[in-house]
């Protein structure tokens, strides 16, 4: 059967009624909660922390066809995100990552635009009520998060291209700079957005 996409304005079954005391998808999911810069704008924004600091225990670096990404690190104690309280809600949710988000949807990218799916059986709620995607993810600006994204993605699909191509040396120096301009620098207070479009026009023209 053919998996239905739905755009952020349609309703989908993914609603988890508040999760009910589930935690199961804040634990054990390896490297597999990765970061974008929206969310470390967020992470730095609302935890007044670097991300250097961030590195220090929430976070941590992997590598994704050739390209480093940092992801929610999964505590090596408890197995489950530096984030997820005593009470097994979540410390950040106001401002949690756009992955934790959207769970248990999944995107798609096709033709420069955004889809999302419904991930069967991903959830371990039991009762999963329609709800409407753009209400799911709660992000204000929700017309520039997607073209955020959908930028993001192609981007990121660019350099995966260009690094299986590559010597050695450029893969390393693309990964720095990478890193360097998406992640490291600490971004300001103010809009996102701009502060994004000025760092990827900066980022494609450091990488010629
Ligand atoms: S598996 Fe579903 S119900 Fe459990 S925490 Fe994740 S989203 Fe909530
Ligand atoms: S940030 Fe919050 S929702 Fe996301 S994995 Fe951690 S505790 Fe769970």
């Amino acid at each position: 059967m053919e998996t239905r996409l739905y755009t952020v304005n349609d309703m989908a079954k993914a609603g988890c009624n508040d999760c009910q005391g589930c935690f199961s998808c804040c634990q054990g999911m390896g490297d597999s909660i990765v970061l974008d810069p929206y969310d470390i704008w967020q992470l730095e924004k609302n935890t007044g922390a670097s991300f250097a600091g961030l590195m220090q225990k929430e976070i941590e670096l992997h590598v994704e066809n050739g390209l480093i990404l940092p992801n929610l690190k999964m505590q090596e104690k408890t197995g489950a995100c530096a984030f997820l309280n005593e009470k097994g809600r979540c410390g950040i949710h106001d401002f949690r990552p756009g992955l934790c988000r959207l769970f248990p949807l999944g995107r798609k990218y096709e033709n420069e635009k955004l889809y999302y799916f419904v991930l069967e059986d991903a959830c371990k709620g039991r009762i999963h009520t329609k709800l409407k995607i753009k209400k799911q993810l709660g992000i204000e600006d929700i017309r520039n998060y997607e073209e955020f994204l959908t930028k993001w993605h192609g981007l990121r699909k660019d350099l995966q291209t260009k690094i299986a191509q590559s010597s050695d040396e450029y893969v390393k120096d693309i990964n720095m700079k990478f890193l360097r301009i998406f992640y490291e620098a600490q971004y300001t207070l103010e809009d996102f957005f701009t502060q994004f479009e000025e760092r990827r026009k900066n980022f494609l023209s450091v990488i010629k």
